[in-house]
C-alpha cells in the first residue's frame, strides 16, 4: 500500500497529475476541492457551508473538512492506496490524517510538492477561470488571497512531514508529461525504500 500527498499551491497542477497517477499506481484519488464542488453543485448543507469560505478564497473550517475526508477514506476499505490532493492544508488536518492512517493500519509514505512560482500560478488560474466556471478562479484578489492562505497556513504542512523525513519537491514547470515523469521517478524512489 502506498499513500501519497500531492502538495503545492493552488493552480500548481495537482488535479491534472493526480488523475494520471491514480492509473499508474492504482490509487484512490481524494481531492477535497472536488468533493466540495460536488457538494456545492448539489446544494447540500455541506456545500452551502463550504461555499461562503470558498468564494472568498478562505479555507473551509478544519472540523468540516476533516469529517468529509474521513468519510471518503472509510468508504474505500479495500483501496490499495490513496493520493490526497488539496488535503491536508493545515497542521490540524495533517495530524488528523496521520491519526486516521494509523487507525486504518497504515501511514502516509510521502508528500510530494509541485514547485511553481506565484506569478506563474496566478496566470494559470486566470486561464483556468476562463473555462472552469469556478468563481474562485476569476477574481485576482481572491486568487491572491488563496495564495496568501497557502503560504501562511499550508506551507507548514511541508515542514511537518519533512520532520518525519517524508517531504519531497518536484519542479512543477514544464509539460504535463515531463512533470508526470518527475513525479513517477520520485514515487518509485520512495517505493524502493
Ligand atoms: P486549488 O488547489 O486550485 O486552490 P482546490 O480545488 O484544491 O483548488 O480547492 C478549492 C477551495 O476549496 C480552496 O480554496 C478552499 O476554500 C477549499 N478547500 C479545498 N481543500 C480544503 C482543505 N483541505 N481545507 C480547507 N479548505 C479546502
Amino acid at each position: 500500500m502506498i499513500n501519497l500527498i500531492l502538495f503545492g499551491p493552488p493552480g500548481s497542477g495537482k488535479g491534472t497529475q493526480a488523475a494520471n497517477l491514480v492509473q499508474r499506481y492504482n490509487l484512490v484519488h481524494i481531492s477535497t476541492g472536488d468533493l466540495f464542488r460536488y457538494e456545492m453543485g448539489n446544494n447540500t448543507p455541506l456545500g452551502q457551508q463550504a461555499k461562503s469560505y470558498i468564494s472568498r478564497g478562505e479555507l473551509v473550517p478544519d472540523a468540516v473538512t476533516i469529517g468529509m475526508l474521513r468519510n471518503k477514506v472509510e468508504a474505500h476499505p479495500d483501496a490499495s492506496g490513496f493520493i490526497f490532493d488539496g488535503f491536508p492544508r493545515t497542521i490540524p488536518q495533517a495530524e488528523a490524517l496521520d491519526h486516521l492512517m494509523t487507525e486504518e493500519g497504515t501511514a502516509i509514505h510521502a508528500l510530494i510538492a509541485l514547485q511553481v512560482a506565484d506569478e506563474e500560478i496566478i496566470q494559470r488560474i486566470k486561464l483556468r477561470g476562463a473555462t472552469s466556471g469556478r468563481t474562485d478562479d476569476s477574481d485576482e484578489n481572491i486568487i491572491r488571497n488563496r495564495i496568501n492562505v497557502y503560504n501562511k497556513e499550508t506551507t507548514p504542512v511541508f515542514d511537518y512531514y519533512a520532520q518525519q523525513g517524508k517531504s519531497h519537491s518536484v519542479n512543477g514547470l514544464g509539460s504535463v508529461y515531463e512533470i508526470f515523469d518527475r513525479l513517477c521517478a520520485m514515487i518509485d524512489a520512495v517505493n524502493a525504500d
